[in-house]
């Protein structure tokens, strides 16, 4: 009874209110599903009732035009019923195959001025679903990158692989802007990580008036700041410390203190990590792990790491076995011969060494500079 004792006036309101009625009806009746064509899943409830979930790619920033249109399709197909995932697909919901072509027909017909497809259907089985990622530039105080933009220039590249089931198994993408990671990073077949480089500079002069010190010593994971007083022009001025070789490029200080910024157009950059999952099918759930340390920040398109994505993923799909993960494959024929396999270059950047750990806490499973 999830309506239950609710307290509704704080947080948002409860799911189970946006149901359509034949999920409602089914609720924890569901008995399978299948994926019948690359982005539509039939699912099949024991009451005999069948739902069809149609998915369509959508990019997490869109005008209200956009959001207009999906509206007005939801009300044509799905008695006005729609959701977004949590990799910003967007699922239509019909209960008949005779929607579902009208629906499949509808969407395929829509395009934007240039021609391209508006509402692409795919994201499903051993595909490349939508990339969950962050916000970058667009909002928050620590991205090294962008995300969005990213994202574009990958996935125009990967499109293929949206509508299709030609991969050996589903190849979950994700996008962070910095490594307090909002996105899935650490646990998918392929990441995207945007990296500062350097410590956080510190404006001694203005720091006092901007920020409040405890606050900012609190805010560093790694207990990297420490109070001090210096003078500048004969006034003495509260500020803050920072222990270089324990800091990991964080921005948390940032985020509590804009005198302390650590943005830094040619430090700042793109690490890519491999072979984590959520799933324990085959295997246990794994970590990514970092395979190519730096690559600068390019925008608009970002070759550099467009060309990499794609180059992991054609030679993942290429050699690994049906229904392995990419970071199964990986373990399966051994590191060694996946970076020599995907032409990554091996350095000294790509070995964990916990010794330095003694005197330097920029180590870790993932990243060492
Ligand atoms: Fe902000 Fe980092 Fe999250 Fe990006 S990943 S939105 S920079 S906290
Ligand atoms: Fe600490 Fe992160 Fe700031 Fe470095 S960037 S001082 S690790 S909070």
């Amino acid at each position: 009874k999830p309506m239950e004792n609710r307290i509704t006036d704080i947080g948002p309101p409860h799911f189970a209110q946006f149901f359509p009625p034949v999920i409602k009806k089914n609720y924890g009746k569901w008995k399978s599903h299948e994926i019948i064509q690359p982005g539509v899943i039939k699912y099949t409830s024991e009451t005999g009732d069948v739902l069809f979930a149609v998915r369509v790619g959508c990019p997490r920033l869109v005008t209200t035009d956009y959001i207009r249109e999906v509206c007005e399709i939801a009300d044509k197909y799905c008695d006005g019923y729609v959701r977004w995932t949590t990799r910003n697909n967007i699922e239509f919901h019909v209960t008949d195959e005779e929607k579902l072509r009208a629906l499949l027909d509808d969407l395929k017909s829509r395009k934007f001025p240039g021609g391209s497809q508006k509402f692409p259907v795919g994201g499903t089985g051993a595909g490349v679903t939508n990339i969950v990622h962050t916000q970058g530039w667009v909002h928050c105080h620590t991205p090294a990158i962008d995300a969005s933009g990213v994202v574009k220039a990958v996935m125009d590249e990967l499109f293929d692989y949206f509508g299709s089931h030609k991969l050996p198994a589903q190849v979950r993408i994700a996008l962070a802007c910095c490594l307090n990671m909002c996105g899935a990073v650490h646990c998918s077949d392929i990441a995207i990580l945007g990296i500062h480089r350097k410590p956080p500079l510190i404006e001694d002069d203005r720091l006092q008036h901007v920020c409040e010190i405890p606050l900012v010593v609190a805010s560093c994971p790694l207990g990297a700041i420490k109070p001090a007083t210096v003078e500048i022009n004969g006034e003495k001025k509260k500020t803050v410390r920072v222990n270089q070789e324990r800091c990991m490029f964080c921005g948390n200080c940032y985020t509590m203190c804009p005198a302390m910024p650590l943005a830094d157009g040619e430090g700042d950059g793109i690490a890519i990590l491999v072979g984590g999952k959520i799933s324990n099918r085959i295997s246990p759930p794994k970590f990514s792990k970092l395979v190519i340390p730096f690559i600068p920040n390019e925008p608009p398109r970002w070759p550099t790491t467009v060309k990499w994505i794609k180059k992991i993923l054609e030679t993942y799909a290429q050699h690994a076995r049906k229904y392995e993960r990419l970071g199964e494959w990986a373990e399966r024929i051994g590191w060694e011969r996946f970076f020599e396999l995907c032409e990554i270059p091996f350095t000294e950047k790509s070995i964990d060494d916990y010794r330095l750990a003694y005197d330097t806490y920029r180590t870790s499973l993932h990243f060492k500079f």
